[in-house]
């Protein structure tokens, strides 16, 4: 990192781009066409989000799920044992009950969110290139949101 490119943001913005649901690259909206279904490119920088299928980008997102579900049942657990500590803890069988539905729900909910994360991880680890996933980019020099 450190500034190579100039229209390169830095791996943060591009996290919290895409935690917001943005493209990564020049932060524009509206990139899904349902809540599964995501455009095969950026609307705004022309970015190619669907790689070849064999190049495991839904396995990226998967993994990013993964991360999300088990912080979120991390929290849950700590909560528990910390109202277990002070005697209000509710029936262990609803914990598990609740918990369990929220294993299912939270990647369902997460997924967009993942996926346009997976994207910025994608972009930082092949130096903002899309080329290698059949963009217009050269590589060493993506011009990103030039026209
Ligand atoms: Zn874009």
């Amino acid at each position: 990192m450190g500034g190579v490119m100039p229209e390169a943001p830095g791996l943060f913005t591009m996290l919290g781009r895409g935690a917001r649901r943005r493209c990564p690259r020049c932060a524009a909206g509206d990139l899904f066409t349902s809540w599964f279904r995501m455009r095969e490119r950026c609307p705004g920088c022309r970015l190619r989000f669907e790689g070849p299928p064999q190049e495991g980008f839904f396995l990226g997102a998967f993994t990013v799920n993964l991360c999300v579900t088990f912080g979120v049942l991390l929290v849950a657990v700590f909560a528990y044992i910390g109202m277990s500590a002070l005697n209000e803890a509710p029936p262990l069988l609803g914990f598990v009950v609740v918990s369990g539905a929220g294993c299912v729900v939270v990647p369902i909910v997460s997924y967009p969110f993942a996926r346009c994360v997976w994207v910025a991880f994608e972009l930082a680890m092949h130096n903002m290139d899309d080329s290698l996933r059949g963009g217009r980019g050269s590589p060493g020099h993506a011009r990103g949101a030039g026209r």
